[in-house]
C-alpha cells in the first residue's frame, strides 16, 4: 500500500517550497490511492513552537490539503526512539563522543553536509552519556539510491560525512534517527521532500539497513529561492502565502510543471483536477529554482 506523509518542522509558518512539497507529496498520495500523513517534526524544542504548529495546520486547512489519521508528533515518540537507540547499541556500531562543535569547526574539512567529522572518539570507550553525543560509525562502501526526480544517488558516507550523531549532547534525538524510526513505525512507502534532505538520504538507508527496514521510494523536489536566497520558515519568508488559495495551487501546479486547470475553476475543482492529471514526471530535474521568473510571467 502507498503510504506518503508531509513532515514539517514547526519552526515559522509554511513558506511556498514547504508548501510545494505538502502539494505534491498529497497528489501523489491521492492518485495512487494511498495514505497522506502529517507528521509534526517538534523533537527540538529550542526551535519549534505550539503556534507555529497551529499555523501549519490552519495553513493546510485553508488549502484543502486533508491528512489522514491522526497528526503524528515526534515529541511523544521519545520511548520508541530509545528502544531503536538500545537496539542500535547492541550492533556496538554506536559510540559516545564528547568532541565540542567547536573542537569539530577547528579541526574538520567540510563536507557534502556540514563538517566532515574525523572518527576521534571512535575508540576511546567513553562510558558517561551525559552532555555528550553518541554517533554511529559508518564504513567505506557508498550507499546508492535511485531518487524519483534528481536520479541515481551515491554517497560515501565515511568520506563525505564521517560518524554522524544519532543523539544530541543536549539529548535530543538527532533528525537522522528519528525520521528513520517514524517511517518505519508508519510504514511510509513514499517520501516526496525538498533537495536539501537528498544528503542526508544516504544516512537515513544506511540505519533502516542496520535495523533491517523496509526500502522506502525517494523523491526530492528542488528547493525554492527567492532573489538569490533561499526559501526558510525561521526566515518568516511569506513570499505568496497571504494570496488566495486558489492562487497557491496554481502556482504551484506551474512550479512543478504540471498540467493547469481553469483559473477560474473552483478550489475543490482545481484540486480534483490537479489529482486527476497528476504526473510526477513532468517535474524538472533540478535542485533548485529561482521563482523570480516564474512570479515575472504569472
Ligand atoms: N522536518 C523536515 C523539514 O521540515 C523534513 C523531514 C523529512 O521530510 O524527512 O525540513
Amino acid at each position: 500500500m502507498y503510504i506518503g506523509r508531509f513532515a514539517p518542522t514547526p519552526s515559522g509558518r509554511l513558506h511556498l517550497g514547504s508548501i510545494m512539497i505538502a502539494i505534491a507529496s498529497f497528489l501523489d498520495a491521492r492518485l495512487n490511492n494511498g495514505l497522506w500523513h502529517l507528521k509534526i517534526d517538534d523533537l527540538d524544542s529550542f526551535r519549534t513552537k505550539q503556534k507555529h504548529i497551529d499555523q501549519i495546520k490552519a495553513q493546510l486547512n485553508e488549502l484543502n490539503l486533508s491528512w489522514d489519521n491522526e497528526i503524528i508528533y515526534q515529541s511523544r515518540r521519545v520511548e520508541r526512539y530509545e528502544y531503536f537507540l538500545n537496539q542500535l547499541k547492541k550492533t556496538k556500531k554506536t559510540y559516545i563522543c564528547s568532541c565540542s562543535r567547536k573542537k569539530i569547526l577547528e579541526e574538520s574539512e567540510s563536507g557534502v553536509d556540514g563538517f566532515i567529522y574525523s572518527g576521534f572518539c571512535r575508540d576511546m570507550n567513553y562510558k558517561n552519556e551525559e552532555n555528550n553525543s553518541i554517533r554511529i560509525s559508518v564504513n567505506d562502501e557508498p550507499i546508492i539510491f535511485k531518487d524519483g526526480l534528481q536520479g541515481e544517488y551515491k554517497q560515501n558516507i565515511n568520506n563525505e560525512i564521517g560518524d554522524f550523531v544519532i543523539k544530541r549532547s543536549d539529548n535530543i534525538f538527532s533528525y537522522q534517527l528519528a525520521v528513520v524510526i517514524d517511517d518505519h513505525i508508519d510504514k511510509t512507502s513514499h517520501i516526496i521532500r525538498g533537495s536539501d534532505l537528498l544528503e542526508s538520504t544516504p544516512r537515513q538507508i544506511y540505519i533502516q539497513r542496520i535495523l533491517g527496514f523496509k526500502n522506502i521510494n525517494y523523491t526530492h523536489l528542488p528547493t525554492l529561492s527567492y532573489r538569490g536566497r533561499k526559501l526558510s520558515k525561521s526566515n518568516g519568508d511569506n513570499y505568496l502565502i497571504e494570496t488566495q488559495p486558489k492562487n497557491i495551487w496554481l502556482f504551484v501546479l506551474k512550479l512543478l510543471n504540471q498540467t493547469l486547470p481553469a483559473r477560474n475553476s473552483s478550489l475543490e475543482s482545481i484540486i480534483e483536477f490537479a489529482i486527476k492529471n497528476w504526473d510526477i514526471k513532468r517535474i524538472k530535474q533540478r535542485r533548485f529554482i529561482e521563482i523570480d521568473d516564474y512570479i515575472r510571467t504569472s
